[in-house]
């Protein structure tokens, strides 16, 4: 382990406060462990508490980052001094009365996503929550970190300022800034490039399919048209880091970065290349909506266990909304590639009984039980927050476009949240956000509420199309509805899903089971649509699975068919006043959509 020396870092301190250095080493980073030294200067008190947090914001599961902890040890000079544990993420430390100490630590970290430690031969990333103590009651001292790059061509991409003389060293203005700000250090493609004269970092570690001019002035598009909407951008640089590898998708955002993963060949078709564009978007459409315009419950972080919120469906619905509107703002799709996205969206809601069951308030307040833990049952019992957001989003931009005449929108929402609450960082309470969205529409919305956000009332799509010129189109196959969702792994047929109420559910066919055979022939997840469409509704057919390793075969009687794909059509002959409002919300005329 390579010992830690106090950089001279002038931070206009009284000899009270406590000067909080980190230490990031990796000499060995195959061994995937990152060595942790933290250095303490001037921490008055004789007991030491040191808290490494459960959980990161943005994603809402308390991950328990301790677990990854091991050879924990506190020095002064080279002497031991004693410590022992108080909880699954709390050390204390007896320091008596030595004013500087010395601890350190390994991590562990082997798991590649936007909210975990990744570390191996070709690169180094960390999130902060899940590799720094917090030290109590001491949160807001600006805290500096030096990385120790074990090969001369790892270099070091973060969002947070370097200090110009000392070799990768940063400093966090507190230990939020420090959690927020993500490093990527190793041998990456480094882009860079200004919108709206500031700098930006665009840090990709992995090969892939991607064009980089084109990537980076659609990146300039979706940065430029989200400034103009809320009016600029409230940060000095921006950092996306880009992980590229095999079959992944995931983001998290940052107030001066994001983190994406996208797959390293997703680059060339046009549906996935629109899809990593929206991912884009999404994040950065963050770094306003949820990193500064912060619900309540998320103002002040509790990195010790879970903050409920009934308010994620704004935080992240809203900002789904956004991803698929921006791009198509941006001219990067038209506005017919923007209505299919909405097609399969609003099939996927359309088919999640979920719906039926738990309301959006109460999908956004169990997202650390729930969303981040799904089960065989989750389709039939939840409906994400994101989705149903999304959706309620789009109820709520229409109704506010069509009581005036395009010239109000969800945008106005945004833009009342961003100057009301976001750019003083002061949280808002559900009843806050309920108001700004009623004061924008001009209209009491405790009904609203009541019946989509808080109930579980079927959504009323057409109801709000309409006026727009469009409507929603069910379409269903030739095919008896059995009610089961079927995947192939390793070679077996296997039932991820049992639809509730279904056929087979009231068969006795339980998710977990192997599909086996129907009518005595084997039958394949990729068959099973085309064998059902052999029979008709209230046939009774014979589905042999293995249940628990028991050979069982069930008498199903299938039920009529349910629609299996829902698009948004132009109605005929749209009247004046619809292709209007259809121009005044996405741009272009109806016609071409129609
Ligand atoms: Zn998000």
């Amino acid at each position: 382990m390579t010992e830690a020396t106090a950089p001279r870092i002038e931070i206009g301190i009284q000899e009270t406060v406590p000067t909080i250095y980190y230490q990031v080493a990796m000499p060995q980073p195959e061994t995937h462990l990152f060595e942790v030294t933290l250095r303490l200067v001037n921490y008055p008190s004789p007991i030491l508490d040191l808290k490494m947090p459960v959980w990161t914001p943005g994603s809402y599961l308390v991950r328990e980052y301790a677990k990854n902890l091991q050879d924990f040890g506190a020095f002064v000079g080279d002497k031991p001094l004693p410590w022992r544990k108080i909880s699954k993420n709390h050390w204390q430390i007896n320091k008596s009365g030595f004013s500087e100490l010395t601890v350190r630590y390994r991590i562990f970290a082997n798991e590649l996503s936007v909210r975990t430690n990744h570390l191996d031969s070709t690169h180094g990333y960390f999130n902060g929550a899940a590799l720094f103590f917090r030290l109590p009651s001491w949160e807001k001292l600006p805290i500096c970190i030096t990385i120790v790059p074990p090969r001369p061509e790892w270099r070091v991409t973060t969002a947070l300022p370097s200090v110009s003389d000392q070799a990768n060293t940063f400093c966090a203005a507190d230990f939020d800034t420090l959690v927020d700000s993500p490093f990527e250090i190793g041998s990456h493609q480094s882009y860079h490039f200004e919108v709206l004269g500031k700098p930006h970092e665009l840090a990709i570690w992995g090969e892939g399919n991607f064009q980089t001019q084109r990537m980076i002035a659609d990146i300039q598009k979706i940065i430029q048209v989200e400034a103009q909407m809320f009016g600029g951008l409230p940060y000095e640089r921006y950092v996306f880091l880009l992980h590229l590898f095999a079959q992944a998708y995931g983001g998290l955002e940052h107030k001066n970065s994001c983190s994406l993963i996208y797959q390293r060949f997703g680059f060339r078709s046009r549906d996935k290349y629109e899809r990593f564009i929206q991912l884009l978007a999404h994040e950065f459409f963050h770094l306003w909506n949820v990193k500064r315009i912060r619900p309540k419950a998320l103002e002040i972080f509790d990195y010790d266990r879970e903050n409920y919120t009934p308010s994620l469906w704004f935080c992240e619905g809203t900002t789904s909304y956004y991803d698929l509107l921006i791009p198509l703002r941006a001219g990067i799709y038209d506005a017919k590639s923007y209505l299919n996205n909405w097609n399969k969206e609003i099939t996927r809601f359309l088919t999640t009984p979920g719906r039926k069951v738990q309301p959006l308030s109460e999908s956004s307040f169990d997202a650390w039980i729930k969303l981040y833990r799904p089960d065989a049952n989750s389709g039939n019992s939840q409906i994400s927050y994101y989705l149903k957001g999304e959706m309620v989003s789009l109820l709520l931009d229409l109704l506010i476009r069509v009581r005036h005449n395009n010239q109000r929108s969800l945008d106005d929402v945004m833009r009342q949240m961003w100057q009301q609450f976001g750019q003083a960082e002061i949280g808002y309470t559900p009843e806050q956000l309920q108001q700004v969205i009623e004061s924008i529409a001009g209209v009491d919305l405790a009904d609203f509420f009541e019946r989509y956000i808080d109930g579980t009332e079927e959504l009323p799509f057409n109801k709000y199309l309409e006026p727009f010129g469009l409507h929603l189109l069910a379409e269903q196959e030739d095919e008896p509805h059995l009610g089961v969702k079927v995947k192939t792994e390793n070679g077996r047929e296997i039932i991820r899903s049992i639809e509730v109420g279904s056929p087979a559910q009231l068969a006795g066919i339980d998710a977990g089971d192997e599909l086996l055979a129907i009518e005595g022939i084997k039958v394949t997840a990729n068959q099973l649509s085309d064998r059902l469409k052999d029979y008709q509704p209230n046939d009774t057919i014979q589905v042999t699975v293995f249940h628990q390793d028991e050979l069982r075969t069930y008498s199903v009687t299938l039920a009529a068919s349910v629609p299996t794909k829902y698009q948004v059509i132009a109605v005929q002959n749209p009247d004046p006043t619809q292709k209007e409002n259809f121009a005044g919300w996405l741009g272009v005329p109806l016609v071409t959509v129609g």
